[in-house]
């Protein structure tokens, strides 16, 4: 039984691997929060790390057999230091719920007040969304984008702050196509003497690149997941100033997470070497080129963008000029091979389910080795399968003929093993 490959222990499921190992290299995905991780960072994934427990932190474990989880630990946490420039880094929340959830745990009581990015203007769940733990156990409040312009605006943030007195802020977003000033949120939060949480899991590649503004000297404490930009495994990582070293590593365990996930931790870790390697920096700046040409060639295609354009690996595409939901049409580019993902635009006037935008990115494509060119294309795709698919759904087998070839011409995972 156990020394049978999953192929032999079951067929079942091995085939829907396959499946989707196909459905990954024959599509273009364009969810900006999803990466191709690279075969290294899988096979520690899916190593003999998975059957250890390691409770505790390094050299003070509550199991024995630890050493080599000790030594694998270390590693990831300075790694993590290294690349991000922090005082302390905890490298074990399995997700970057869990690691906000940690970061708040350690700086606030129930009931405390705090303030984030409402959903739907690009904030994420964890920022104090009523059906999230963060809405219900601390008490949330929100800020929005600039209704003309669809970018932050500081100064009716610190008006909020003020009138709210939050004793957390929390900087960062899901679908915010800008760079976000994390200075300018150090002053508002030392203005209502609030603590500054930062959450890059959009964009730790970028930073760690230093291709966007760098909240970890302004920030009390920095989340961020490690699977998106910054192309690890699927968790999260905490990054602080030595003063809360203690109260962070403690808000992660035993506070809100038992048993660490070691094999993901030494993904992470192999993750973390591989963003200081040659090549790194060079693949963060080709996300934001790509990002920029697929954006002007909507906008060439007569696209209305949410702020006019982007400065990082995403883009919000407003549809309400095009009379289409986000729905409807996230469902006909996944149907040409093109997936993305549907998004509320800052005062959707439709709900959740429906929305009328979308939000692609490049990062994945950018992983195969697109360039401008590749990316510009992938625009005008997604334009035509946009402007005519639905009336026409020879454009939408004709736009899956030209996706395929996209996919052949830059393939991922060639002879990859499972
Ligand atoms: C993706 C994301 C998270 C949460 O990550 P999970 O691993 O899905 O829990 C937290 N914050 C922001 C801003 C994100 O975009």
């Amino acid at each position: 039984m156990i020394n049978r490959t999953l192929a032999q222990a079951d067929p079942e499921m091995a085939q829907i691997l396959v499946a989707e190992l196909k459905r990954q290299q024959e599509t273009l995905m364009l969810i900006p929060s999803e990466n191709y991780a690279s075969r290294a960072v899988m096979s520690a994934t899916g190593s003999v790390f998975t059957n250890k427990y390691a409770e505790g932190y390094p050299g003070a474990r509550y199991y024995h057999g630890c050493r080599f989880y000790d030594e694998l630990e270390r590693l990831a946490i300075e790694r993590a230091k290294k690349l991000f420039g922090a005082e302390h880094a905890n490298v074990q929340p399995h997700t970057g719920t869990a690691a906000n959830m940690a970061a708040y745990h350690a700086l606030l009581q129930p009931g405390d007040r705090i303030l984030g990015m409402s959903v739907a203007h690009g904030g994420h769940l964890t920022h104090g969304a009523p059906v999230n733990f963060s809405g219900q156990i601390y008490h949330a409040f929100f800020y929005t984008v600039d209704r003309e312009t669809g970018r932050l605006d500081y100064d009716e943030i610190l008006q909020i702050a003020l009138d709210c007195r939050p004793k957390l802020i929390v900087a960062g977003a899901s679908a915010y196509p800008r760079l976000i000033d994390f200075e300018r949120f150090r002053e508002i939060a030392d203005e209502v003497g609030a603590y500054l949480v930062a959450d890059i899991a959009h964009i730790a590649g970028l930073v760690a690149a230093g291709y966007h503004p760098d909240p970890v000297p302004y920030a009390d404490v920095v989340t961020s997941t490690t699977h998106k930009t910054l192309r690890g495994p699927r968790g999260a990582l905490i990054l602080c100033k030595a003063q809360y070293a203690e109260a962070i590593d403690r808000a992660v365990f035993p506070g809100v997470q038992a048993g660490p996930l070691m094999h993901v931790i030494a993904a992470k870790a192999v993750a973390l070497h591989e963003a200081q390697q040659f090549g790194f920096r060079e693949y963060q700046r080709q996300i934001i080129l790509n990002s920029q040409a697929m954006a002007e060639a909507l906008l060439e295609n007569d696209f209305d963008l949410v702020t006019g354009g982007t400065d990082n690996h995403l883009m919000l595409v407003d549809l309400r000029r095009k009379n289409i939901s986000g729905r409807e049409a996230a469902d006909l580019l996944e149907a040409a091979g093109i997936v993305v993902n549907k998004n509320l635009i800052p005062w959707d006037p439709l709900p959740p389910r429906e929305t009328s935008g979308i939000r692609p990115g490049s990062p994945a494509i950018t992983t195969r080795g697109m360039k401008e060119e590749e990316a510009r294309l992938i625009g005008k795709l997604i334009a035509r399968v946009i402007n005519d698919g639905r009336k026409d759904p020879r454009v939408i087998e004709e736009v899956h003929k030209q996706v395929l070839e996209l996919c052949r011409a830059f393939p991922i995972y060639a002879d990859l093993e499972i």
